[in-house]
């Protein structure tokens, strides 16, 4: 079993409105609600899961939705978007669906020779969709219209924007096992050769930039993957033997997880495969239920009283 860092994990982000996140990321993009559950930390709020059909990881987009929270903004020290590879030859497409919608294309044109489209969702998280160069071969989430000639195949990468990258890049080289690729501007580009696909981070300089508030439509975290929690212990010593401060491993039910603070400023999160988001509702029902950690089970009618509810 390959011991190293195996791309993202998963990325998650804050929203206002549970069910205006739902509708967005289900019926407009087209992701598969994998998992129905509560902030771990504060039972009275959702966790989302958007997914490829398994939850693969590499594909996994969290939210806490917060209803009414504070807007956010970007700025360093954040990661400020998330790429998601799409078909070669789709991106006109995905702009006549997302012009249908009234949403904004903010940006397009080409990143190291691979055209992009990026656009905001309804809290204002910067989105990116691209056509990569070389096909991404993972299988898409279908829904009524978006078939796998559109459908969205999980993450291509994540932009964080840093006042200086340095001390980013030496975690991303000296301890995950990345090497920068190419440069473009203030955009360095690092890849892992240990996946095909989710390998990539952008790291975007902003020496003068200002740092962001972390609220609504804005990223909370990373999360890179490692195979299990033998492997991830490893990397926990590593990140220790560079004096980086990490929390001890911590049970997700669907994962294990550990965070640290990268020296730029971004929450990064190391995360397993392992117990994965079948360990407790098969494959077909996969988001269906409210799920709840054990500890939680006692008062879930209480927590159902106060979650908002959702319309599927
Ligand atoms: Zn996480």
């Amino acid at each position: 079993m390959t011991e190293q860092i195996l791309g993202l994990h998963h990325i998650t982000a804050i929203a206002a409105n549970a069910q205006r996140n739902f509708d967005f990321y289900t019926k407009i993009l087209g992701l598969r609600l994998v998992k129905k559950t509560v902030n771990f930390d504060d039972p009275g709020t959702y966790h989302f899961y958007y997914g490829n059909e398994q939850g693969t990881p590499g594909t996994i987009l969290t939210f806490f939705p917060w209803e009414n929270i504070a807007q956010g903004h970007d700025g360093v020290g954040m990661a400020t978007d998330i790429a998601y590879a799409v078909p070669a030859n789709s991106l006109d497409s995905w702009k006549q669906r997302l012009a249908g919608f009234n949403i904004a294309i903010k940006e397009e044109g080409k990143r190291f020779g691979e055209s992009f489209i990026s656009f905001k969702d309804p809290d204002g998280l910067n989105l990116t969709l691209v056509e990569p160069v070389k096909a991404d071969t993972r299988a898409p989430w279908q829904t009524a219209d978006l078939k796998a000639d559109m459908a969205t195949r999980g993450f291509h990468s994540t932009t964080l924007s840093l006042r200086r990258i340095d001390g980013t890049a030496a975690v991303l080289t000296d301890i995950f096992g990345y090497k920068l690729l190419a440069q473009e501007g203030n955009r360095y580009r690092y890849t892992t050769d240990a996946v095909e696909n989710a390998g990539i981070i952008d790291l975007l300089e902003l020496p003068d930039g200002k740092p962001g508030y972390n609220a609504a439509g804005t990223n909370h975290h990373i999360a890179f993957r490692v195979a299990d929690d033998t492997i991830q212990m490893k990397f926990r010593e590593k990140i220790i033997s560079k004096r980086l401060q990490i929390t001890p491993k911590i049970d997700r039910d669907y994962f294990y997880s550990l965070y640290f603070r990268e020296p730029g400023g971004v929450l990064f999160e190391i995360a397993t495969d392992n117990p994965g988001f079948t360990v407790d509702e098969p494959l077909d029902q996969l988001g269906s239920a409210l799920k709840l950690p054990k500890q939680y089970e006692p008062i879930r009618a209480d927590i159902e009283k106060e979650l908002p509810v959702l319309v599927g």
